[in-house]
């Protein structure tokens, strides 16, 4: 039996979601009271003291309640392979060099259960949209994975979307006739496929870069990189990106994942890149967890910068700044959940985020920002009711103590343990499940 909420009564709503005139309590904004129907929002009102819970409604008393959760940037390919590992070199490229000989032994079914595991796991934390990255070293056909995550995005159709990127050095872009049909065979591998690269200083190359993006162009995809991830200040991946977007008057959207080596440029060339990615279609995603373990990495030195990206200018300047997990016990991060709170957690301490609840929370629940189109906020009426209702945090320790929660989709509980005194038992009933 599935509980099916009609009301979730007093709930508290990050202000990010809420529109300007929502009235506020003192510093706060107004609790919400949000009604569902048949699996949709009906409406999100502020909560009238005069208005009484009803019937198979929960009174929530103030819990927190955030949208169905994004995980912009993960690596289900690899995900979960530490264990059978032997000793991984520090860094970045130490770690690249471990997952190349372990790549050597994958089978689809080892792939299968570790990638379906790694989405269980966020299914189970309230994540509706994810998307990965997956490892591409063939100019010719397609990684063994590949085929497997499209198996899996088609399974889990029904329960999160599942977005695909071929993540290929940018050494195979190159050769042009190269580029043109790696993203032929990822346009053709289905929806959800989105032309992907590794663009570092080591392999830097801005001819395959341009290369990359007509290809993309050609065969009307969008484009997801790994773009300058390392703390060298030459680093020019993302400002080459943003020139030629324009260059090429690019018409898809376009995702720079870790973009770290800003935080290590000077200050006045790192903000005239920001001003250049604001006049694009540019999403930048930051990976806290995994940059602070990768950066500035050394054996036994502890280090002294952070890696993280410059998540606040960015925003400053309107540019959409998501927040993902990245590598999750690999040998690029020993730790890691599939939970986007726990990255979140990582970038609050990593970045001095302020107001975690009501700003940046927003940086785990807009799918809207991996697309190009106008901007689409979450629990509009009609949405589909997919929610996380926190039982235990507050909003101004968030994200501590996020981890209990309950989970709803289509307006129904699919994980976690309603606190009993949400739903008074003369008010609770238990709706059917369906079939
Ligand atoms: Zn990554």
């Amino acid at each position: 039996m599935a509980l099916a909420p009609i009301l979730l009564r007093r709930a508290r709503l990050p202000r990010w979601l809420l529109p300007h005139a929502w009235p506020a309590t003192g510093s706060q904004p107004a609790l919400a009271d949000l009604h569902l129907a048949e699996g949709r929002v009906q409406s999100v009102q502020p909560h009238l003291p005069t208005s009484k819970n009803t019937t198979n409604g929960w009174d929530l008393n103030g819990a927190l309640v955030l949208p169905g959760l994004v995980d912009a940037h993960t690596h289900l390919d690899k995900a979960f392979t530490l264990p059978r590992m032997d000793t991984v070199q520090p860094g970045l490229l130490g770690a690249i060099e471990a997952m190349m000989v372990d790549r050597r032994g994958w089978t689809e079914a080892d792939v299968h259960e570790r990638a379906g595991r790694a989405l269980q796991w966020a299914f189970d934390a309230g994540v509706t949209h994810l998307r990965t990255h997956c490892d591409w070293w063939e100019p010719e056909g397609q990684p063994l994975a590949w085929s497997v995550l499209r198996e899996l995005a088609h399974d889990w159709a029904d329960r999160l979307t599942l977005e695909r990127v071929s993540l290929i050095p940018l050494h195979l872009y190159a050769d042009r006739d190269t580029a043109l049909a790696l993203a032929a065979t990822v346009a053709r591998s289905g929806p959800g496929a989105l032309l992907g690269g590794f663009v570092h200083s080591t392999n830097w190359d801005p001819q395959a870069l341009r290369h990359l993006f007509e290809a993309a162009q050609r065969h009307v995809l969008n484009v997801d990189l790994h773009v300058d991830e390392e703390l060298n200040p030459a680093a020019c991946g993302l400002a080459t990106t943003a020139a030629l977007l324009q260059d090429l008057r690019f018409d898809g959207h376009v995702v720079c994942g870790h973009t770290c080596a800003l935080a290590a440029q000077d200050e006045a060339n790192a903000l005239a890149t920001l001003d250049a990615v604001a006049q694009a279609p540019i999403t930048l995603v930051t990976l806290p967890i995994t940059n602070l373990l990768l950066q500035d990495a050394t054996t036994g030195r502890t280090p002294r910068q952070r890696g993280i990206t410059l998540v606040k200018e960015a925003r400053e300047r309107g540019i959409p700044v998501l927040v993902a997990s990245d590598n999750v016990q690999d040998p690029f991060c020993p730790v890691g959940s599939f939970d986007p709170l726990e990255a979140l957690a990582a970038g609050v301490t990593a970045a001095q985020l302020d107001a975690p609840f009501d700003r940046w929370s927003e940086s785990l629940c807009r799918s809207d920002w991996l697309r190009r189109g106008p901007a689409t906020l979450p629990l509009q009426r009609g949405d589909t009711a997919d929610l996380l209702v926190f039982t235990a945090a507050d909003a101004w320790g968030f994200p501590s103590r996020s981890q209990p929660r309950v989970v709803l989709r289509g307006g129904r509980v699919t994980s976690g343990l309603v606190p009993a005194q949400w739903k008074p038992e003369s008010l609770t009933q238990e709706a059917p499940c369906l079939p």
